[in-house]
This record gives structure tokens, sequence and C-alpha cells, in this order.
């Protein structure tokens, strides 16, 4: 994929980039071991006085940054607004807490004194998706950062501006020469750069075929890799639920970032007793939904990232439209474009669609649909309704709409998913940990946790 900026809501090219030779980033890595020797005895006082810089610049740009990731990949202005601001949030979170989650643990043993000190591993590969552009870059870099670890970014080809606006927005906070450095390359470089020697550990957020590679290649050079890769969370509304508040957080849940977020709600498994009016609300509301240009402050739902990604898309409804399913409102890209302004008609643009009547084995069942489609069904109680969530290969966050205080423990318990959100939209918090299980990866971001994946947790014992 060539590295370059496309306006998703027109087509057109902006701006091409070279990918740097292999002698290069050579050179970067280099560059990064050497900042590592450095960096790792600074403070915690003085990475915090860093990060809290890089949030203020973050604050303080907060304007272009966000029409950035809004040119480059197409999601609504103010989301990308909230994106930059929740970026400065979690440099304050690490830059406060950092020395906290890592101090000395004293732990009493037949030793004088014993105790676990947690020390940074080195240079990081960071391999990430376009889809939150900023904050999937912040939210690894915040602690892997004030663990005294430095960092090497190879950012998705579709967003190379903003891949350069992070390393400018460190350099400028004043972290040392090397510490931060964004790698144009594309992905096809990224086992060579895992397997180099001096990259201690690698993370990536993006697709299972993208997280087996590069965990094949960290498997090989018996590296620590955390993967983040996809999912199909499952949004379970039952009797008792407050409708009202489950499809208001439905529509969100799936249209959020135009229908492209791995914790996106993309399987609604309703109740029989409320699968009707719960539809009929769905509906009415997708029917509401501005599209257009995603600099428009009006426009609720921008194109997708990439026309392969919308073309993807189509075919995954076609192919589920032509297994049985219905598409009770959209499933009718031409007809969405036909009715675009002539400007955005080269656009990436999917419609907000919900389907039905999904047959037993049809492909969509165990897929993963990125953008605004809502596979819905319908179950008879709500055992069968834990099945059918549990029924993918994927285990990210679930969410589960219920009054019932046996049904909330039941979800607790059995629901197969790195996180579970009761009446509540799935969503990443800096206080809490964020990650999947099955083939969504392992591994955590975010929180104690988090911080705690690019450590060496060092046994001290003293006789
Ligand atoms: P993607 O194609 O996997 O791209 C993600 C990153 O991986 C990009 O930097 C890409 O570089 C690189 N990449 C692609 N193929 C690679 C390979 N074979 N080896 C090494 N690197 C490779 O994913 P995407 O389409 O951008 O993102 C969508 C997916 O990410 C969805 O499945 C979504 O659910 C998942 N996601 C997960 C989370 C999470 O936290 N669990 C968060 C966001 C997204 P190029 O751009 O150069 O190809």
């Amino acid at each position: 994929m060539a590295i370059a900026t496309v306006n998703p809501a027109t087509g057109g090219l902006v701006k091409s980039f070279e990918a740097i030779a292999p002698p290069v980033w050579l050179g970067k890595v280099e560059g990064a071991a050497a900042a590592f020797e450095i960096y790792r005895r600074t403070t915690f006082e003085q990475r915090a006085a860093w990060l809290h810089r890089a949030a203020e610049i973050l604050e303080r740009d907060r304007d272009r940054l966000a029409a950035l990731a809004t040119l480059e990949m197409g999601k609504p202005l103010a989301a990308a607004i909230a994106e930059v601001e929740k970026c400065a949030l979690v440099c304050r979170f690490y830059g406060d807490r950092a020395a906290a989650f890592l101090a000395d643990e004293v732990i009493e043993t037949d030793a004088g004194s014993s105790y676990v000190t947690h020390q940074p591993l080195g240079a990081i590969l960071a391999v990430m998706p376009w889809n939150f552009p900023f904050w999937q870059v912040f939210r690894f870099a915040a602690p892997a950062l004030m663990a005294g670890n430095v960092a090497l970014l190879k950012h998705a080809s579709n967003v190379p501006q903003v891949a350069l606006a992070i390393e400018a927005v460190w350099a400028e906070a004043g972290l040392p020469e090397g510490v931060f450095q964004t790698l144009l390359v594309g992905a096809d470089q990224v086992a060579a750069i895992a397997a180099d020697p001096r990259i201690k550990a690698a993370t990536l957020t993006g697709s299972e075929p993208a997280g087996a590679s590069l965990g094949a290649a960290c498997g090989a050079a018996l590296k620590k890799v955390v993967l983040e890769l996809g999912g199909s969370d499952p949004f379970i509304v039952t009797e008792t639920a407050d409708l009202a508040a489950a499809v208001r957080t439905a529509v969100v849940g799936r249209l959020l970032n135009n229908g492209q977020s791995c914790i996106a709600a993309k399987r609604f498994i309703l109740l029989e007793a409320i699968a009707d009016e719960f539809l009929d609300r769905l509906t009415a509301a997708f029917a509401a939904v501005r599209v257009g240009d995603p600099m428009d402050p009006a426009v609720d739902l921008g194109p997708l990232a990439t026309a392969a990604i919308a073309d993807e898309l189509d075919q995954q409804v076609r192919g589920a439209i032509a297994a049985g399913a219905k598409a009770i409102i959209g499933g009718d890209r031409a007809a969405l474009v036909a009715q675009l302004p002539e400007p955005l008609r080269g656009g990436s643009f999917y419609p907000a669609t919900i389907l039905t009547d999904i047959p037993e084995g049809c492909a969509a069942r165990q897929a993963e649909f990125f953008g605004p489609v809502a596979l819905t069904f319908r179950v008879p109680d709500f055992d069968a309704a834990i099945a059918l969530a549990n029924d993918i290969p994927f285990g990210l966050g679930a969410s589960c709409w219920t009054q019932n205080p046996a049904e909330m423990h039941r979800a607790i318990a059995d629901l197969e998913a790195g996180s579970v959100f009761i009446n509540g939209l799935v969503k990443s918090d800096p206080r809490l940990p964020f990650g999947g299980i099955k083939r969504s990866g392992y591994g955590r971001e975010l929180s104690r946790q988090g911080i705690q994946e690019f450590v060496n947790i060092k046994t001290v014992w003293i006789a």
C-alpha cells in the first residue's frame, strides 16, 4: 500500500510520501537503541514533565491535529477533536501515576530483603492502525515512555501526516532525540524491523492477519508482543432493558468513527419480546443519520477510511443478502452516492445499514463488519443470547442491557470477552485495562496492567 494522504471524502490524492529505505530505518533503530541508554536513566519526574508538556501541545494544536485525522481517514471533525483531547488525558494520566504503578514492591521471604522492581525493556516497535490515528499511538506511547522505554512507530500507510505530526508533538515536548521516532515504512518491512535485535518488544493494533504476521516474527525472535486485533462485539438487549437508553447507545456504539471501531457493538442480540420495538427505533435513528463531508459539523457519518474498505464492506453485505439476510435500511451504496453532492461522489461512503434474518451458516455470522452495518439477531431467551454472543472467534468488549441482577451476574461470568459493560457503551478509559481474548489478541493496554506489559518485572533477593 502506497504511503499517502488520500481524502476519503472525495477520493482525491492530497500528498504522497516516499517510504524510507532499509538503511534509513536501520539508522533510526540504532538511534533508538542509543537513546535508550540515556533515557532509561531519566527520572519519573523528568518523564512526567515531558508527558505534561505533550498534553499541553495536543490541547494547543487540537483543531489543526484533528483536521489532519479527518482529512486522512474521514472521521467527523468533532470526533477527531475528542480523540486529540483524550490523548492529552492519557499523557497526564500516566505522567501522574506511572511512578506509583511501577513502584518497588517489598515481599517478605527468607531473604534479609526481597522485592520486585520494574525496569524498561528498550526500543519498542508499535504498528498502529488508522481508525483512531492519534489515540492508538498515545495509549501505547504514554505508558511505554513513562516506563523508560523508547518507541518506534510504524503507522498505517494512509495516515502519514498524522504519524509525522505525532513525532513532532513529542519532539516539541522535549523528549531527547531518538526516544520517539516515526518510520515511514510499508507493512512489508515490519517483520525485518521486529527481528532486529535492538528491538526488544512489539505491539500491534489492527487486523488478524497483521497480528498473526507480527506475532510470528516476534515468536521466531522470542520477543514479547501485545496484540489488539479485531472484534465483533455483542450487544444483548433483554426484556427488562431501558430501551430508550439501549437504542441511543446502540446508535453511538455502531456508528461512532463511521462504524470503524474495534469495540463497536457489531452484533445486536435481541430478546424476542423487545426485538420489534428495538428494531423500529434503531431503524428510525439510522434513517436520521446525516451522511456527508466529515469536516461539516452537521454530519454524523463520514466516509470509510479507504475505497478498499468500502468495497470490502459492500461485498460482505451483498454476500449476506445473497445468503438470505435482509437489509431493513441501507445496504445500497449506489443509492447513497447518487444523493451526495458531486465532489463527494468519488468518496468511500457507505450507508448506515441494518441486517436481519442472517441465516445459520452465513459467513456474516462469524466475520467483523468494519463499517456502519448492524447485524441483528432474535433469540428466545437469555441462555440463547449468551450462547450466540460467544459463538464468534473474537472476544473484545461485550455490552448487556438488563435490569435483572441474575442476568447481570451471568453476563459478567459467562461472556467471553476482555471486558463486559452492563447497561453502557463499551469504551476505553485510561483507568481500566483494555484488551481482548480469543482471536481479538492478547496483552492489555491502559491502567496499571498496561504499563506493566513492557517492563522487566525484576526479582531482587538480598541475603
Ligand atoms: P491492518 O490492515 O491490520 O493495519 C494495521 C497496521 O498493521 C498498519 O500499520 C498496517 O500497515 C500494518 N500491517 C498490515 N499488514 C501487516 C503485516 N502483514 N505485517 C505487519 N504489519 C502489517 O488493520 P486496519 O485495517 O488498519 O484496522 C482495522 C482492524 O484493526 C480491525 O480488525 C479492527 O477491529 C482492528 N482494531 C483493533 C483495535 C483493538 O484495540 N483491539 C483497535 C483498532 C482497530 P499498512 O497500513 O502499511 O498496511
